[in-house]
């Protein structure tokens, strides 16, 4: 049968309840999960090319309820986000990545990975979060040069209180990153008042090497930007052996991807250290 409007409209809210629902539940999961310890680090290595030479690690986090399978992030961060539990599901990874990092440079030295850390729009948001990583970095004795923050431009524009948040990070001396550089609207204009370190040039520019001229030609331009500014650009998501050989041809010093290594456990990043390079 035919939907009149009121139906429609009727069966339009149910389903959104549907989410609501569904969305406490997830919450409230996740809530009891990050208090009985649930949730785990993953750590993929950042190369340096042509070498592949492990030079830093993107800090990755995954859940692992009592009663099921893995969860993605793709999945509950922005439930963490909306429900707030992001800041302090957030203070949890700051501080573990942060004792992982620790842990590297006992063991490494310079050699050890830089340790790069995602934080959301929400957690920018967060006047309290330089405080946090500052005391993080003290609490394990940790210089803030091995410590990079993951930024996204939508982050950033959030709101003026989000960039003051960034500026008081730099500051502190941790590295800032631009992530998934080049998908954004104004990724250019904010290169110019917010203090970054690094771009992560998204993997949609990266996917098509070889393929068209124009995508070379973006994948080129965004590390000439990089170059210029005197940034670091590292390529994201390169999953084969023919983009990687090209990026070096273009100029990119640094990536990332499933060619070179999976998000993997901490002790897993140790054991790649103490092996021959990854290429
Ligand atoms: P992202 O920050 O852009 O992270 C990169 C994602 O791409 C990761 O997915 C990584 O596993 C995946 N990836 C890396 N190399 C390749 C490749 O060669 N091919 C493909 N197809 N994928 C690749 P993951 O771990 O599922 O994370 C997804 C997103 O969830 C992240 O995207 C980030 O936005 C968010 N996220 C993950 N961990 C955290 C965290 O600790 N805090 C916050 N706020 N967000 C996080
Ligand atoms: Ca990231
Ligand atoms: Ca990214
Ligand atoms: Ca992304």
């Amino acid at each position: 049968a035919k939907l009149t409007g009121a139906n429609r409209s009727r069966e339009h809210c149910t389903e959104l309840d549907a989410t609501a629902e569904h969305h406490a539940e997830l919450a409230a999961a996740l809530r009891r999960g990050l208090d009985r310890g649930e949730f785990r680090l993953l750590y993929q290595p950042i190369v340096e090319l042509p070498a592949g030479t492990i030079v830093g690690v993107e800090a990755l986090v995954r859940w692992h309820p009592s009663d099921g399978p893995v969860v993605s992030p793709v999945e509950f961060i922005p439930v963490a986000e909306h429900s707030g539990l992001i800041i302090d599901l957030g203070a949890w990874i700051i501080n573990q990545a942060c004792a992982d990092a620790a842990g590297w440079q006992d063991r490494h030295g310079d050699a050890g990975p830089r340790v790069n850390i995602n934080v959301s729009a929400r957690q920018l948001l967060d006047p309290d979060l330089p405080g946090l990583v500052a005391d993080a970095l003290s609490r394990h004795g940790l210089a803030p040069e091995r410590i990079t923050i993951e930024i996204t431009e939508t982050a950033v524009f959030a709101g003026g209180v989000a960039l003051s948040t960034v500026r008081e990070l730099r500051e502190l001396g941790v590295g800032i990153a631009l992530d998934d550089f080049g998908t954004g609207h104004s990724s250019l204009t904010l290169l110019r008042t917010c203090p970054v370190t690094t771009l992560k040039v998204d993997k949609s520019f990266i996917d098509d090497l070889n393929g068209t001229a124009e995508q070379e030609a973006i994948a080129t331009s965004l590390s000439t930007i990089a170059a210029t500014l005197g940034l670091r650009a590292v390529a994201e998501g390169v999953e084969t052996r023919e983009q990687a050989d090209r990026l070096v041809e273009l100029g990119y010093r640094y990536a990332q991807g499933y060619y070179f290594a999976r998000p993997a456990p901490a002790a897993d990043i140790d054991a790649a250290l103490t092996a021959p390079a990854l290429v």
